[in-house]
């Protein structure tokens, strides 16, 4: 069983004066078709350079994809040339962004922007492209699409441009979908219906998320498996029931400790002191070190090595190695 994205080794230095900030310093993972994949971490942790780097939207100078590999369905994508590139961005892989306002263009109404792809990475003509358009906002939920078309951005809510630009990411059939926040500006209510939508879609197509976020609640409810970034690196590799139940990283338990109370007993408002170290100057050793609460001597001496302590389930932290596998 093949992966469809498969990422091993990924490094994405940036090159600031005389800096070098590992923004993404030896990422590895893979996401299967029917699969929602987590990336969630603070913000600063390399998440969203991770999926960037993924769609090769990184900008260079000053950032650089150092070292590694990106395969989709066993192509190599960082061998690509721009032009291969932006084919793939349009017809293999979908993008959701955090604010749709920034990416839908104010200037035309949103059938011209669905068509727009649609004639460009399809060929289609620009008569069956506005009608597939209108399709299309069915598919994500607007009723009377037939109307929708010929209104501008602005004439919508945050959640209904939201669903433009899901529809806007599926014109092309992808095998993937990214999403990088994709409901962290809209209300709770709306955030669910797109959750669901977004689910319903990978469901129906046999298709793939990516999901990028910092937020647990949004990772409880939609992700097979969960990515926990720190400093650059996969912390943590869990499936989601496994994640929640029995985090083992301490950088987890400490996210998972300030999720908002869902209903248990103990107070889970405990934050995790401190902030995410800068990637041009991390410590020595565990870049979780200045902030673990069970930090040692030995975890300043070198990088704790992400190691499987239970099938599918990877964490990097020195309580969990060659000790037994236990804490
Ligand atoms: Fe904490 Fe040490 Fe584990 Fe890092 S290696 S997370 S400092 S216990
Ligand atoms: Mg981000």
């Amino acid at each position: 069983n093949e992966a469809l994205l498969e990422v091993d080794n990924l490094k994405t230095f940036f090159y600031i004066d005389d800096k070098v900030a590992r923004a993404v310093d030896g990422v590895s993972f893979s996401v299967h078709r029917g699969e929602t994949v987590a990336l969630v971490g603070e913000s600063g942790s390399g998440k969203s350079i991770t999926s960037m780097s993924i769609m090769q939207l990184i900008p260079s100078p000053p950032g650089k994809i150092e070292e590694g590999s990106v395969k989709l369905e066993g192509k190599e994508l960082l061998k690509l040339s721009e032009r291969q590139m932006t084919k793939v961005r349009g017809n293999e892989i979908g993008m959701i962004f955090q604010e749709p306002m920034t990416s839908l263009n104010p200037v035309f109404t949103i059938g011209e922007q669905l068509a727009e792809p649609l004639v460009k990475h399809k060929g289609m003509k620009k008569k069956d492209a506005k009608a597939e358009a209108v399709k299309l906002l069915k598919r994500v939920g607007f009723p009377r699409a037939e109307e929708t078309v010929k209104e501008h951005p602005h004439q919508l809510s945050g959640g209904m441009r939201q669903r433009v630009m899901i529809a806007m990411a599926l014109a092309c059939d992808p095998k993937l979908l990214i999403a990088d926040e994709p409901t962290t500006a809209l209300d709770v209510t709306i955030q669910a219906q797109i959750l669901d939508l977004m689910q319903e879609i990978k469901e129906k197509y046999n298709s793939a998320i990516l999901m990028i976020t910092h937020d647990l609640g949004v990772v409880a409810e939609t992700a097979d498996r969960v990515l926990v970034m720190y400093g650059g690196q996969v912390v943590e590799n869990a499936p989601s029931k496994v994640l929640f139940t029995e985090p083992k990283h301490p950088y987890t338990e400490g996210l998972l400790d300030s999720m908002p109370d869902v209903g248990d007993e103990k107070e889970r408002l405990e934050s995790i002191k401190g902030t995410v170290p800068p990637a041009h100057n991390f410590p020595e050793g565990c870049r979780f070190a200045p902030r673990c609460k069970y930090a040692m001597k030995e975890c300043t001496e070198a990088v704790p090595e992400l190691r499987e302590i239970a099938p599918n389930h990877q964490v990097r932290c020195i309580l969990y190695e060659d000790r037994g596998g236990e804490k």
